[in-house]
């Protein structure tokens, strides 16, 4: 039972993790995700790839403690994924079709966002605090709330959507999952893009950004960094919505510490640091000295918190 593996659903790639209890991660690689109504063609190319690798290892299903699943899609709190959009698969109990596919047990599954706040909490920038709120910057905004090692994952498995609060009610177009003004529509990296377009065609001021035949997230930053002033403009406004909606967030959970993750947060401390000044400036003042953080793990949160699901709950 010194094993488990940590897999990551994607819409793009499925990443595998073997991990050790005393070692950590021992190899990881990945394959494309297998699309469809439902998840049995996945579940069997999974399934393949870990009966590889035990015998590449000379190791059995008998020594696996088990499996964690990420997935992008809410998870509620007795294991059922809810309709994953980017993939196409309905309402599933996903951890038992997996248990009985694989022939692995425990299999345990959670939503993408939170079990990467989870790894994060276990392997990294969380490890020396009790709970934490991370705020995952990507092609869209996730987030997922750990509270004493646990994630937080409600009801309806939405607890932690941050990325869906309204920020706007006056926004007039509409977010991907059907309402207008979420917090993804200005601070996801395709939000920030279209926010500075926007920007751009209703200004005369210059910019480097301008110039660019592709506009993205990254160069929006980057351009904030060597002082562009529009560039700048807009990084305060987009950093003050996320700095609103964390600080609207950490009203109702007050975590120990806010992590930053997500490809967009590879814009690093300048990025930190003007969201906790925003987030300083729109909270309540008891809570304002909040440790903020950027994420440790990248790309790789992901198979670490599911590996942490499995080692968290069997020994
Ligand atoms: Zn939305």
């Amino acid at each position: 039972m010194e094993y488990c593996f940590g897999v990551d659903i994607g819409g793009t790639t499925v990443k595998i993790g073997l991990f050790s209890r005393k070692k950590g991660l021992l190899e990881k690689w990945e394959i494309p995700t297998r699309k469809g109504t439902e998840p049995t063609p996945l579940l069997k190319d999974i399934k393949y790839e870990i009966e590889e690798c035990l015998n590449r290892n000379d190791l059995k299903k008998e020594h696996l403690a088990g499996i964690g699943m990420a997935a992008p899609g809410p998870v509620t709190e007795d294991g059922c994924l809810r309709g994953t959009v980017n993939i196409g698969w309905g309402d599933v109990f996903l951890g038992n079709e997996a248990e009985d596919l694989i022939s692995v047990s425990p299999i345990f599954i959670g939503n993408d966002a939170r079990v990467a706040a989870l790894g994060e909490y276990t392997f990294g920038a969380g490890k020396e605090v009790n709970s934490l709120l991370m705020v995952t910057l990507g092609t869209g905004v996730g987030g997922g709330v750990i509270l004493n090692g646990k994630i937080l994952a409600g009801v309806s498995g939405t607890a932690g959507e941050i990325g869906h609060m309204t920020m706007n009610p006056y926004e007039e177009e509409q977010c991907n999952c059907g309402k207008k003004g979420c917090l993804e529509q200005y601070a996801s990296a395709q939000g920030m893009v279209r926010v500075a377009r926007k920007v751009l065609v209703n200004t005369d001021k210059p910019s480097v950004l301008r110039e660019m035949d592709v506009l993205t997230a990254k160069k929006l930053w980057d351009a904030g960094k060597i002082g562009d002033a529009l560039a700048l403009e807009l990084t305060e406004y987009i950093s003050r919505m996320l700095g609103m909606a964390i600080a609207n967030a950490c009203y109702i959970v007050d975590p120990e510490m806010v992590v930053l993750g997500g490809g967009v947060s590879q814009a690093g401390e300048f990025l930190l640091d003007m969201v906790q000044r925003a987030y300083a400036e729109n909270v309540f003042p008891h809570c304002r000295d909040k440790k903020f953080a950027l994420a440790k793990l990248r790309n790789d949160a992901g198979i670490f918190g599911a590996a942490a699901l499995v080692f968290q709950s069997v020994n």
